[in-house]
């Protein structure tokens, strides 16, 4: 019987005290590991439709399973002006996520108000989404037309038996094909494809995966399975390193590094070299386990009910729903996000890099399910 799992949410903790002086933001804000707070993660639900054996294995998110209650949920006013504090401290990427984001009843809404919000130099913001498509041939042009500016999809196989064995749902591999051809044709872009490598699962589908993606304006990013959340039973030989998936390709498609686009992006850039130079665009690698990059994350992330993880291995969040709903000013609440973040010093997988065996196994890391990926 699989060990039930105490959702974070039921582990309400006190509001953050509000420091007695309070400071108007700068868009400079630095952790102690002086990154900047550039990209903030907006979980919008704590649903999923698939059981990615990963993220939220069917044998832990089962039947029983309590998800939050509507009333629990940020409400979009509430996500927009959090997201306003956020952007005043130099977010300049909106990330949605889940869950399922598109599992969200109305988020066109949510999309709409995020997309009226501009950075400190005045430049819209980079606002995207990350789903697993099964709603998105249905919905990618009335998130177009809402704002969205971009979509990042999940696809861990293109056999069917291996895709539906890693999401644990009769999920068919054609229909999150059509979701993104969909998604193009609307107009979303770059999109990016994210696939999970799980060593004994889905690793002969590494080079299908690179076959089919080459030569489209599709970006594929190979994904190190990680220790996220306490549910999915991580164990370090179902790791592919990184290293190891640019291996399989090169031997068949020659690859070249390049350099990354902006410091703190997660995927390292490879492309491809053929024999006329464009070798037929580029992958990504997210390499968590094997080459972490916690010395430049500028990545924060809200919970689907209101949490500040200031890392994704967090084992506990900050509650700024709190702070909304006890009435709490916009330039408290800032004062606040400054503070905490300011004390931030996480680099978990640095640490977990550098010492995997010897690091304690925390059964409290919130779910990734619960603050997305
Ligand atoms: S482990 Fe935490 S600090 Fe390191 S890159 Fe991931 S989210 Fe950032």
């Amino acid at each position: 019987m699989a060990e039930k799992i105490i959702m974070m949410a039921e582990q309400r903790g006190n509001a953050p005290a509000i420091p007695a002086i309070l400071e108007a933001p700068t868009g400079l804000l630095s952790d102690r590991l002086a990154r900047p707070l550039h990209d903030l993660r907006i979980s919008v639900t704590d649903r999923c439709n698939f059981r990615c054996v990963y993220c939220m294995p069917k044998a832990v998110f089962d039947s029983d399973y309590q998800y939050l209650p509507h009333t629990s949920l940020l409400s979009f006013e509430e996500i927009t002006r959090l997201a306003k504090i956020f952007i005043a401290h130099g977010v300049e990427k909106i990330r949605l996520t889940g869950g399922e984001p598109l599992l969200r009843k109305n988020l066109e809404r949510l999309i709409a108000m995020l997309a009226e919000l501009k950075t400190i130099h005045g430049k819209p913001l980079d606002l995207t989404l990350t789903t697993n498509a099964s709603l998105l041939a249905r919905k990618a042009q009335s998130l177009k037309d809402a704002g969205l500016q971009r979509v990042t999809v999940s696809l861990d196989a293109l056999d069917n038996a291996t895709f539906q064995r890693m999401n644990d749902v009769d999920f068919s591999v054609d229909d999150v094909l059509k979701g993104i051809d969909m998604a193009r044709q609307v107009g979303l872009g770059p999109i990016k494809i994210n696939m999970v490598v799980k060593g004994g699962m889905n690793d002969d589908q590494i080079l299908p995966m690179a076959r089919h993606f080459r030569n489209t304006p599709y970006i594929l990013r190979f994904i190190e399975y990680m220790d996220v959340g306490a549910s999915n039973g991580w164990k370090m030989d179902e790791v592919i390193p990184s290293a190891e998936v640019v291996r399989r390709i090169h031997a068949e498609m020659p690859l070249a590094p390049v350099a990354a686009n902006y410091a703190g992006e997660t995927a390292a850039r490879w492309r491809y070299v053929g024999n006329d130079g464009d070798g037929g665009g580029e992958i990504g690698l997210i390499s968590s386990v094997t080459q972490a990059f916690c010395a430049d994350c500028s990545r924060a992330r809200l919970s689907t009910e209101g949490k500040l993880y200031t890392c994704l291995f967090a084992t506990s969040g900050h509650d700024l729903r709190a702070l909304l709903r006890n009435g709490r000013a916009d330039e408290e609440i800032s004062t606040v996000l400054a503070h905490l973040w300011r004390a931030r010093e996480d680099r978990y997988s640095e640490l977990r890099t550098n010492n995997t065996d010897g690091l304690p196994r925390s059964a409290n890391k919130v779910e990734m399910s619960y603050i997305g990926g």
